[in-house]
């Protein structure tokens, strides 16, 4: 892609003032041929963006049934999993002496942890609850799950009670070779009048062509006493989709489009642009929409990721979403294939919020746990215990 004069022109209009320039020029000199421009979306320019994306085929145009049933035009793009603009791992420390070098981060309460050797040992305390042992107190040894087994059946929300009690880890060496993901993104979005959760599809995928996906279901996995901590750069592997992302880092910056208010990060999967949290003046911009969305005269309609901590990188999505899929090539139709590879089978707590006209977070601290305490929820989100249990039970 080519950038006019037209474009480059708008992007010095937009640049912050003088003394913030250097953050300026770096910006430019890590997409210096790309700027973003939402208004005039074409393949050639999709495919500029996914350049350091691993692609096995496409960027191309199908036609696509979107969620709530609209036929339409999608962009289509098949990416392996794994590694891709930044190593992946480590997840899991070895031992309660580790220090966090060994281990990743877990996200908690809007917080970001650092998943060392002594955050092991004191989850009984971190999470009041007394049954939480995930190490050898003779030996200090973690309980990993170091094998695909292991993996398999620990990594799912159904956790086999042999895999309980264990810091989950996949590898990236467990996925098939041919292992693809297919997205089949809306071009252009069609909004609805209410959003959707984004625990169906997800939330879209990055410009290194790796999943941005729903928030992890941190219920499910405390539930069952196993930690699976997120990698420092906000991902971790399932053996459905490979690694996938439960929060935006700066991680994503090095495939990241320059735009004249910050860097988009990837694509939402309604084709809304998922941009940093924060804009390039280092500012988050006031009036997100619980999605996390606002709309600009230069970029319309488009997304600012969440705080790593709040494991949600989108609250919901605005308009219709496509489909993502194993199966290269399949066609999409979203209305049909609700519950995508990332679905956790367990409540749907994004759907579960919007009917109960509250946000996901405030429903996830409000029911805490594990386990989640009902009765304290309802009263703290003014409700009655039946009306959770419905909302909870609907999804
Ligand atoms: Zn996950
Ligand atoms: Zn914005």
């Amino acid at each position: 892609m080519t950038v006019s004069i037209a474009v480059l022109a708008r992007m010095y209009a937009h640049l912050p003032p003088k003394t913030t320039w250097p953050v300026a020029v770096a910006v430019l000199s890590i997409s210096p041929v790309s700027t973003l421009d939402a208004q005039n979306l074409t393949v050639e320019s999709l495919t500029d963006y996914f350049s350091q994306a691993n692609i096995v085929d496409g960027p191309t145009l199908v036609d696509c049934t979107l969620s709530a049933g609209t036929k339409s035009t999608c962009f289509q793009i098949t990416v392996k999993n794994g590694p891709s603009s930044h190593a992946l791992g480590p997840w899991c420390p070895e031992t309660t002496t580790d220090t966090a070098e060994a281990g990743g981060i877990w996200l908690e309460n809007g917080e970001v942890y650092n998943v060392d050797g002594a955050f092991i040992k004191n989850l009984s305390t971190f999470y009041e609850d007394e049954h939480w042992q995930l190490f050898d107190s003779s030996t200090g040894d973690i309980n990993v799950t170091d094998t695909y087994e292991k993996c398999a059946g620990a990594a799912k929300p159904d956790v086999e009670p042999e895999f309980q009690q264990h810091c989950v880890q996949c590898l990236n060496d467990y996925m098939d070779d041919d292992a693809s993901v297919t997205y089949t993104i809306p071009m252009p979005p069609v909004v609805m009048d209410a959003p959707s959760p984004t625990t169906a599809a997800g939330s879209g995928v990055a410009f290194n062509g790796l999943r941005l996906d729903a928030p992890a279901p941190v219920s499910d996995i405390l539930g069952n006493y196993t930690l699976a901590p997120f990698d420092d750069c906000g991902g971790h592997i399932n053996l459905h989709v490979g690694y996938h992302y439960h929060a935006a880092t700066d991680c994503l910056e090095e495939t990241a489009v320059a735009t004249e208010h910050g860097r988009a990060i990837g694509l939402a999967m309604d084709g809304h642009w998922i941009m940093e949290r924060e804009s390039d003046d280092g500012s988050v911009p006031s009036d997100l929409d619980r999605c996390g969305g606002h709309v600009t005269n230069e970029s319309g309609y488009h997304y600012h990721a969440g705080e790593p901590g709040s494991n949600a990188i989108l609250g919901c999505l605005v308009a219709q979403y496509g489909c993502v899929s194993e199966e290269p090539g399949s066609e999409c139709d979203a209305s049909a294939s609700r519950g995508g590879p990332g679905g956790s089978g367990g409540p749907d707590f994004a759907a579960a919020a919007r009917t109960l006209g509250v946000s996901e977070s405030a429903l996830m601290d409000a029911l805490g746990g594990p386990p989640p305490d009902l009765d304290r929820a309802a009263s703290q989100l003014g409700l009655s215990v039946d009306e959770l249990q419905k909302a909870l039970a609907r999804h």
